[in-house]
C-alpha cells in the first residue's frame, strides 16, 4: 500500500474531525478529478509500521476526538487493499468506538471477495467514480450525485443497502 499523505485534522471528510489518509494510485482516472496527484502508482511513499503507529498514537492528540477517513487515490485497488484492510482492522481493534470512513471509485455491488472484507471495519462508505456530468457542489462528502454515502453497519444489519440521506434530497 502506498500513501500520498496523512492529515491530522480534517473537517472536510467525515462528520466532525477526522485524521485522514490519502492512498496513492488510482486506476479510475475520472474526468474532472480534483486529486490527480494521487493517480500514479510510482509516486507516494510506502505505508510503514511507523505510519500505522503514528495514526494509532495520535488519533486523540491534544485531547481532540477524531475518527479515521481513508481516501484516495483508490484505497480498494489491488495495490492498496491489503494495507487498507490491515490498517482498518488494527484501528478498530484499538478503537472500536471510533468511526472509519472510506471513499472508493468502485461500487459495492461489484466488490470482489477481498474488497468485501472492508465491510467488517468501515462504518461509512462512499462509493462510485466522480462523474463530471453529475457534479454538484452542494453535496456533502462527495462530488457527484451518482456517488452514494452508505451506512455499512445498518446495511449489514438490515441485509440491504442503507444510504445516509445527508443532503435531504
Ligand atoms: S476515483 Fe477518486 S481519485 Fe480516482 S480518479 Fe476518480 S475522483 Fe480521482
Amino acid at each position: 500500500m502506498k500513501i500520498n499523505r496523512i492529515k491530522d485534522n480534517d473537517i472536510a471528510n467525515g462528520f466532525g474531525i477526522t485524521m485522514s489518509i490519502w492512498t496513492q494510485g488510482c486506476p479510475h482516472h475520472c474526468k474532472g478529478c480534483f486529486n490527480g496527484e494521487t493517480w500514479s502508482f510510482e509516486d507516494g511513499t510506502e505505508f510503514t509500521k511507523d505510519d500505522l503507529y503514528y495514526i494509532l498514537d495520535n488519533i486523540n492528540k491534544h485531547g481532540i476526538k477524531r475518527d479515521l477517513s481513508i481516501l484516495g487515490g483508490e484505497p480498494l485497488c489491488p495495490e492498496n487493499i491489503d494495507g487498507v484492510i490491515n490498517l482498518s482492522k488494527t484501528f478498530k481493534e484499538k478503537y472500536p468506538e471510533k468511526k472509519i470512513y472510506l471513499w472508493t471509485g468502485y461500487v459495492v455491488e461489484e466488490f470482489n471477495e477481498i474488497q468485501k472484507k472492508v465491510f467488517e471495519y468501515v462504518d461509512i462508505l462512499v462509493d462510485g467514480k466522480f462523474e463530471q456530468g453529475k457534479k454538484k457542489l452542494s453535496l456533502t462528502m462527495r462530488g457527484s450525485s451518482n456517488q452514494r454515502v452508505i451506512d455499512v453497519k445498518k446495511s449489514i444489519e438490515k441485509n440491504k443497502l442503507i444510504l445516509l440521506d445527508i443532503d435531504n434530497k
